[in-house]
């Protein structure tokens, strides 16, 4: 049962340089406590773990050009967003791909904001690995086990606008499963799975900010454990989104 939740941007990081200690960084600025929760922006682990690329230094193929004809993108840009990408959904009006781990985003994340120009910041590529070793290294610190969710700022399909996603998770489960529980009226719940890490990583980059709040950690203390699954994604057989938009 929730009683209050507290949510808290931790302000006073650094412009993130490759090398940089992230846990390091955090616990600096903040006392942990067992149980609290603490997003960070994937672009910071990016930043830190060096997963960036200069424009300059990349060469567009054939599909690349293709696409950015069509798209009126910067060709070395959408070469990036193919180089991350395992599967390519749609190409037009903007691409949206599958990483691997399972995320679905458009133009695989890749991102040009908050970073120098000339250079891209590429999601991780095994977000869920960045959350169990940021997770680890703040539990030798500090001695307290925490949750840790990575976030990115991504479009939804059917509404305007974005919000944060959960793309790596590690100490908690991705779903809080009720099956099996009861309603207010004693019906059995049979299919209400909730994607609590979504909903974290929402309310997340609603404190993070997109511009130059400078927050990409936030700490979410009082939150109850909860039990479920991780199978946050569809395999491609379930997902009809995805099969509607192969089918073309
Ligand atoms: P994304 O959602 O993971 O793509 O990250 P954003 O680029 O939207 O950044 C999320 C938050 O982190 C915003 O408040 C940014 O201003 C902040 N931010 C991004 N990079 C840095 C950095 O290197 N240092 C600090 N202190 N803040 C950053
Ligand atoms: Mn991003
Ligand atoms: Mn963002």
């Amino acid at each position: 049962m929730y009683t209050s939740v507290t949510v808290t941007g931790i302000r006073g990081l650094p412009l993130i340089q490759k090398g940089d200690d992230l846990p390091g960084l955090i616990v600096e600025r903040c006392a942990l406590e067992e149980g609290d929760i603490i997003c960070v922006a994937s672009t910071i682990i990016s930043k830190a773990k060096g997963y960036t690329r200069h424009l300059k230094e990349i060469n567009p193929g054939d599909r690349a050009k293709k696409i950015a004809d069509m798209t009126g993108e910067d060709p070395r840009f959408i070469q990036a967003v193919l180089d991350q990408a395992c599967d390519v959904l749609i190409e037009t009006p903007f691409t949206l791909t599958e990483v691997p781990g399972g995320h679905v985003g458009v133009r695989s994340g890749v991102d040009a904001s908050n970073v120098e120009d000339g250079l891209i910041i590429t999601l991780p590529p095994d977000s869920m690995k960045e959350a169990e070793v940021i997770r680890n290294e703040l539990k030798s610190l500090t001695g307290k086990d925490c949750g840790v969710i990575v976030t990115d700022t991504c479009g939804r399909s059917f509404r305007r606008g974005q919000t944060g996603h959960a793309i790596g998770w590690s100490g908690m489960t991705a779903i809080r499963d009720f099956r099996g529980d009861n309603d207010l009226f004693g019906k059995t719940l049979e299919i209400t799975e909730e994607a609590v890490v979504d909903e974290i990583a929402g309310f997340s980059n609603l404190v993070m900010g997109e511009s130059n709040n400078g927050v990409p950690v936030v700490l979410f203390r009082g939150i109850p454990a909860w039990s479920g699954h991780d199978d946050l994604y569809f395999s491609p057989e379930e997902d009809v989104i995805r099969k509607a938009l192969k089918k073309e």
